[in-house]
């Protein structure tokens, strides 16, 4: 067998989905519209593009090119919306959907950050594309009031409904018969039974490519694009500068 490339290079993400190709893959509104979860082996791809969004468009096109198709979440910057990115994904097949941090940027005024979130949601239709599903973007929170962003939809289990959205992308995922794996942070993670905040066995990308020749793989595959680099010398300079900045705020707040 030939050995598997760098992790978090362009050809591994490749690798993927070569390995992916000839399996039932959904993406998160595919999974959602299902009266029944689907018989293993099954995929279900999910891409939280946070930045560097010309890497989302990179990896659209690897996957696009084995016929894989997932679902991308972008955030909506300082500057707006990556329209030309996220047009990029979707005309490749690719579902797009919203990665939300209202309450981040309401610093935790849930009025305000329903309100963000309800004309981010119209921004995206206006531009064209069904925003079906939302994913809660994950970060310290910035203000003492929530632990994070998904508080929004927890809180409010009728915004989704108001918002006429299908579903969030942990929240309306039913993960008994499902694993969760994730590349956050640099540092892969599997999660048999997910909750957010649980904390996860690492695991390594060889082992996933593994779990996916068995029969009973159900699996939930997280990418974050902007880890993911074209070459490997940039994939080990990134991955380590990571390291060492999360081991110097680590030591700084003790
Ligand atoms: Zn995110």
């Amino acid at each position: 067998m030939k050995p598997v490339p760098l992790d978090f290079t362009f050809a591994a993400f490749d690798l993927f989905c070569q390995r992916i190709r000839h399996m039932p893959v959904f993406s998160v509104a595919g999974f959602l519209a299902r009266a029944a979860p689907p018989p293993t082996p099954f995929v279900i791809l999910r891409l939280d593009v946070d930045y560097r969004e010309a890497h989302a468009v990179s990896l659209a096109r690897i996957a696009d090119r084995y016929n894989v198709q997932g679902t991308f979440y972008f955030r909506r910057r300082e500057q707006g919306f990556d329209w030309q990115a996220i047009r990029a994904v979707a005309d490749l097949g690719h579902e797009v959907g919203y990665h939300f941090e209202t309450l981040d940027r309401a610093r935790g005024d849930v009025v305000r950050a329903r309100e963000l979130f309800l004309k981010d949601l119209e921004a995206f239709r206006r531009a064209g594309f069904p925003a079906r599903t939302v994913a809660a973007h994950g970060a310290p929170p910035t203000a003492p009031t929530y632990h994070g962003n998904l508080d929004l939809l927890r809180d409010a289990p009728g915004l989704l409904d108001k918002a006429g959205l299908l579903g969030e992308t942990t929240l309306s995922i039913d993960f008994t018969n499902v694993a969760y794996l994730s590349d956050a942070t640099w540092r892969w993670r599997r999660y048999d039974h997910y909750q957010p905040g649980q904390p996860g066995r690492p695991t390594t990308l060889r082992a996933i490519l593994a779990e996916l020749t068995r029969r009973d793989a159900g699996l939930y595959i997280t990418f974050h694009p902007h880890q993911w680099f074209p070459h490997p010398a940039q994939a080990l300079f990134f991955r380590a500068r990571n390291r060492i900045a999360r081991q110097l705020v680590r030591r700084a707040t003790g």
